[in-house]
C-alpha cells in the first residue's frame, strides 16, 4: 500500500509531469522523516547531557509566548534536556554561555520538509535492503546548524522511524521529526482509489507508527473524504494537497478535519487557468477559515523553481549547494526537469503564481486563518535548513510582522502539531530546543539566519560546532563529487 511519494508541483504539470514526477518520486524517496516523541531521550554526543547544566547570562528572551514580552538580561538554565529555570538561581557547576547582546527564541519548525533516507533504487528481492546509503548525520546537519529543531517529515517511510531512532539514542544530532504517511489515488502501487482502500490505508498507517496522514492531489473525492473521516477516528491529524478533482469545487475540498494545506500552490493550482485575484485568495481564505484549516504557504520552492527555470546559475552560486548531497546536486544542475522547459509561458506563469501566493499570506493574515512556515525542502533548489530563513524572509516581504513571522515558525507548528506542551516557546519546563541569536529578529527577521548557537533537546552547539559539522558534510560532500550522477541512480 505504500504509495510513491511523489513530490508534484502542480506547476509542472502541464510540462512532462510524467518524467518529472518520476524524479521527483526518486527524489522524494531520498527523503525521510519520523515522529515526536515527548520522551525522547537525552543525547549528546555519546555524553550524559543530564551531566551538564548550562546558564545562559545576560540573554534577551523572546518567548513567543502570546504576550511574548521580551524579557532583557535574564539568565535561562539548562539542565537535562529541559529549560530548568529563568532568572532563579544559578548552580556552581552550570557551564556558563555569555548571551550579552544576544536574542533567545524558540528552536525552529519546518512544516514541510523531504528527508534524505536510505533506499533501494533497484527491483525488489527477498532479502535485499537499501542499496543507496545517506549518512543520517549529514542529512540532519543543515537542520540542527540553522536553528531548525523540529521537522515535519511529509513523505515519510519506515526508514524515517529508523533515523529518528539514531537521533533519539544520542547517535546523531538532529530535530524532532514528526511522520506523515501519504496516500495518494492513481495508478501508482499502493494507490488508494475507492473509499474501503482510503480507510484501510489509514488504519495501515495508525499501525504502523504515523501520526499524521497526507493527503494528495490524485485522491478521488470519495476516497479523499473517507481518508480523512477514518483519521479522525484514529486520531490523526490530516495535512496535505487539495486533490485536482475538486477544480471548480475547491469549496467541498474543505471538509471537517483536513487540517492544514501543504503549500499555498495547493490553491492557485484550483484556478490553474484562470487570472488569479486579491478576490480568490480572500475566498480561499474564507473557506480555510470557517473550517479551521491552517495554511503551510511555502513561498521559496516557488521562488527557487522561477530561478532555475530562468538559469541553473541561480543553482550553481548558491552558498548553500556545498551541503547538498552529490546525487542530488548532479540531478538539480544536469537533469534539471523545470529548467529543461524553460519558456517565457512558463516563467510568466511562475511569477504569477509568486504574486498570487503573497496575495494568499495577506488574506489568509486578515482573515485570521494561523500559517506555518515550510520549506519543501529537498525539492530542485530548496537546501535543507537554509531555505526556511529565505521562507521566513519571503513572508515577512510578504506582509507578516516579523512577530508572526516568528510565530508561523515557532508556536503556531507546535501547537498543530499538538506538541506545545514541549517545544514552540522559551518557556520554563519546555524542552531545550533554543536558538541564540546575534541580533533581534523583530528589528529585521533576516536576523534569524546570524545564529550563534543552537541547544537541540539540551544538546548545546556553539558556532565553533555548528561550523565544524557543517565542514565534516561539505568536506564530504566535495570528496565525493564525481562519485553520483543522477542519470546512473539505478545502477546504485
Ligand atoms: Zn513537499
Amino acid at each position: 500500500m505504500m504509495t510513491s511519494p511523489i513530490n508534484t508541483h502542480f506547476i509542472s504539470e502541464p510540462y512532462s509531469m510524467n518524467s518529472l514526477s518520476k524524479t521527483l518520486a526518486l527524489l522524494a524517496i531520498l527523503i525521510l522523516s519520523s515522529c515526536v516523541d515527548p520522551q525522547s531521550t537525552t543525547r549528546d554526543e555519546g555524553n550524559d547531557p543530564q551531566d551538564k547544566t548550562y546558564v545562559i547570562k545576560n540573554v534577551n528572551i523572546i518567548p513567543m509566548t502570546n504576550a511574548n514580552d521580551v524579557i532583557e538580561n535574564a539568565n535561562v538554565l539548562i539542565k537535562d534536556n529541559f529549560i530548568y529555570s529563568i532568572n532563579d538561581s544559578i548552580p556552581s557547576n552550570a557551564l556558563t554561555i555569555d548571551g550579552t547582546g544576544k536574542w533567545l527564541i524558540p528552536g525552529l519548525i519546518d512544516m514541510h520538509v523531504h528527508t534524505n533516507a536510505d533506499l533501494n533504487f533497484r527491483a525488489n528481492k527477498p532479502t535485499q535492503g537499501a542499496t543507496f546509503f545517506m549518512n543520517t548525520q549529514h542529512v540532519m546537519t543543515p537542520h540542527v546548524a540553522n536553528g531548525v529543531t523540529t521537522i515535519f517529515e511529509l513523505s515519510a517511510r519506515v526508514e524515517h522511524f529508523g533515523q529518528r531512532n539514531e537521533i533519539a539514542k544520542g547517535e546523531v544530532v538532529g530535530p524532532r521529526m514528526a511522520l506523515a504517511r501519504l496516500i495518494n489515488g492513481g495508478d501508482g502501487s499502493g494507490s488508494v482509489n475507492t473509499e474501503a482502500d482510503a480507510r484501510q490505508a489509514v488504519r495501515s498507517a495508525k499501525n504502523e507508527g504515523y501520526n499524521f496522514i497526507k493527503v494528495y492531489s490524485h485522491l478521488s473525492i470519495e476516497s479523499y473524504q473517507a481518508a480523512i473521516d477514518e483519521a479522525q477516528k484514529h486520531g490523526l491529524k490530516v495535512v496535505g494537497h487539495i486533490p485536482d478533482v475538486f477544480k471548480g469545487q475547491t469549496e467541498n475540498a474543505f471538509i471537517l478535519h483536513f487540517g492544514l494545506v501543504a503549500h499555498a500552490e495547493e490553491l492557485s493550482k484550483q484556478i490553474r487557468n484562470q487570472p488569479k485575484t486579491a478576490k480568490d485568495a480572500e475566498n480561499f481564505a474564507r473557506m480555510a477559515k470557517e473550517n479551521d484549516t491552517w495554511l503551510i504557504p511555502n513561498l521559496i520552492a516557488i521562488v527557487k523553481i522561477r530561478d532555475q527555470v530562468k538559469s541553473l546559475d541561480s543553482i550553481r552560486s548558491m552558498e548553500s549547494l556545498k551541503y547538498v548531497h552529490p546525487l542530488l546536486r548532479d540531478k538539480w544542475l544536469n537533469s534539471n526537469n523545470y529548467n529543461k522547459h524553460s519558456s517565457s509561458e512558463f516563467l510568466g506563469y511562475l511569477d504569477s503564481l509568486i504574486a498570487f501566493h503573497q496575495e494568499i499570506v495577506v488574506a489568509f493574515k486578515e482573515a485570521g486563518v494561523p500559517m506555518v512556515s515550510g520549506t519543501d525542502a529537498g525539492v530542485s533548489g530548496v537546501v535543507t535548513g537554509f531555505a526556511l530563513h529565505d521562507e521566513l524572509q519571503l513572508l515577512a516581504e510578504a506582509g507578516l510582522t516579523n512577530e508572526e513571522v516568528l510565530i508561523s515558525a515557532t508556536r503556531h507548528p507546535a501547537e498543530w502539531l499538538g506538541i506545545a506542551e514541549m517545544v514552540g516557546t522559551v518557556e520554563e519546563g519546555k524542552f531545550a530546543d533554543l536558538v541564540l541569536l546575534d541580533a533581534n529578529p523583530l528589528d529585521e527577521i533576516s536576523n534569524t539566519r546570524r545564529i550563534s548557537g543552537v541547544f537541540v533537546n539540551g544538546t548545546w552547539l556553539d558556532k565553533q560546532k555548528i561550523d565544524a559539522l557543517l565542514k565534516d558534510l561539505a568536506d564530504w560532500n566535495t570528496e565525493n563529487i564525481d562519485t553520483y550522477e543522477w542519470q546512473k541512480r539505478r545502477m546504485y
